[in-house]
């Protein structure tokens, strides 16, 4: 196992429309193609009878129908490599801060979202254990094992915070409980906080409360589409997939009464078709319920339904992350930035000596998400090249240095000088 990255990554700027933002009109999904009968809902893992042993490395293609939570679960290959699961490196990163789970189960999540590599539509062809999802491989490894790494000394582990993704699936909510429990009842919460990703399409209320009554710290929503348009046409009735973004609100709303003022959030993918000022608008909104937002910069994945389509113009994702940060960690109100007639960023609100300073301070441009232990807005869940290739970085899992800050820079097109 090498540096994280994929051959033959499609590099920002390399796009189809020539224009320096993804619009609406360009970003339009392919539709999803029919699934035999013999591979649906995982039916020909299920066919097998070979029983887990430990560890499933991707493309092991070893089908073993009772490799599921709670008694397994999936983690992203930077959390492997830190726990010592598998080998490798991270360019530029020593590990993640953040242990991100993933349930997992043989028929797979039961959506269809189309900028998703675990979509329902990859079973034509690709088994759930075995599919990429944003960008890279997920292991699959026994609950018991990973908790028994990271009870054994908490305080000392590189883990600033675990994370439970929750997909569409019958057993997610009751699964999730059980996996957060097995983690509270050996690692002190306030050892290693837990942040849930939800899946709101299979949810009450009631589960939002159960959550934080198992002990989950921050809860978060997989907004993912900035725009009702665009959340129906990349994971509702466009591509066959169950979700509405008005059940996403609701439970959106759920967690703000439960969980409290910075303890929820949602997460948005820039670059989907919405304009800057509609994502832009979605932040403040979300600060003004006392939420935060988390961000990532679309990326075709490979197998998913905008595998074609143009990953976000760097200029497009520097403008969106700057102002972001703004809204969410500087008191910038969206309503004193400006916008052209496309809705992209021309002004900041602030005085240009000061939005040098935040610039060059280069948080902004770090991944965002739930915090850590470092500070408030340094994110604990870095998602090494999550949404870019080392060599053309969108979100940095790491403190950008001077080159890398030359390189935003010039991005934004914002001239200012570096020391
Ligand atoms: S619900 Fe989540 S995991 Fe399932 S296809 Fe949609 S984005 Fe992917």
């Amino acid at each position: 196992m090498g540096c994280i990255d994929h051959k033959n990554s499609p590099t920002a700027g390399n796009h189809q429309s020539g224009s320096d933002h993804n619009p609406f009109d360009v970003m339009q999904p392919r539709a999803p193609l029919k699934t035999p009968a013999d591979r649906k809902n995982g039916r020909h893992v299920k066919a097998n009878d070979i029983p887990p042993q430990g560890v499933y490395l991707p493309n092991n293609n070893i089908m073993a129908p009772h490799m599921k939570s709670p008694e397994y679960v999936q983690l992203s290959t930077a959390a492997a490599i830190t726990l010592g699961i598998m080998g490798g490196r991270m360019y530029g990163c020593e590990c993640t801060r953040c242990l991100n789970l993933l349930l997992t189960y043989p028929e797979g999540c039961r959506a269809n979202c189309a900028y998703c590599g675990l979509a329902r539509h990859r079973e034509a062809d690709r088994d759930y254990a075995d599919r990429n999802f944003i960008r890279v491989d997920w292991p699959a490894v026994p609950m018991a094992e990973i908790i028994d790494i990271v009870a054994g000394d908490p305080e000392a582990s590189p883990f600033h915070r675990m994370c439970i993704s929750m997909i569409t699936h019958p057993r997610s909510e009751d699964d999730t409980f059980t996996v957060l429990k097995q983690w509270t009842d050996r690692i002190d919460p306030d050892a290693i906080p837990v942040s849930i990703l939800s899946n709101p399409t299979t949810m009450t209320r009631a589960d939002v409360q159960r959550t934080k009554d198992l002990g989950a710290d921050i809860f978060t929503v997989a907004l993912d589409a900035a725009t009702p348009e665009v959340f129906d046409r990349t994971r509702g009735k466009g591509v066959q997939s169950p979700h509405k973004w008005s059940k996403y609100w609701e439970i959106l709303q759920d967690a703000r009464d439960i969980y409290g003022p910075q303890k929820f959030g949602a997460h948005i993918i820039v670059g989907m078709g919405e304009t800057e000022f509609e994502v832009l608008n979605l932040v403040q909104e979300l600060v003004d319920l006392g939420g935060h937002s988390h961000m990532f910069c679309f990326f075709p994945e490979q197998g998913s339904l905008m595998d074609h389509l143009p990953a976000t113009p760097r200029d497009q994702w520097r403008r969106v992350q700057l102002a972001r940060y703004l809204i969410d960690y500087q008191g910038v109100r969206v309503e004193q930035m400006l916008f052209d007639d496309l809705g992209r960023v021309t002004g900041y609100g602030i005085p240009q000596s000061e939005l040098s300073g935040i610039i060059e301070e280069g948080i902004a441009f770090r991944t965002s998400g739930c915090p850590g232990k470092f500070q408030d807005d340094i994110s604990a869940c870095d998602r090494p090249y999550g949404d870019s290739p080392p060599s053309d970085i969108a979100s940095y899992p790491f403190q950008p240095k001077k080159k890398d800050l030359r390189k935003i820079r010039r991005q934004l097109e914002i001239p200012v000088r570096v020391e």
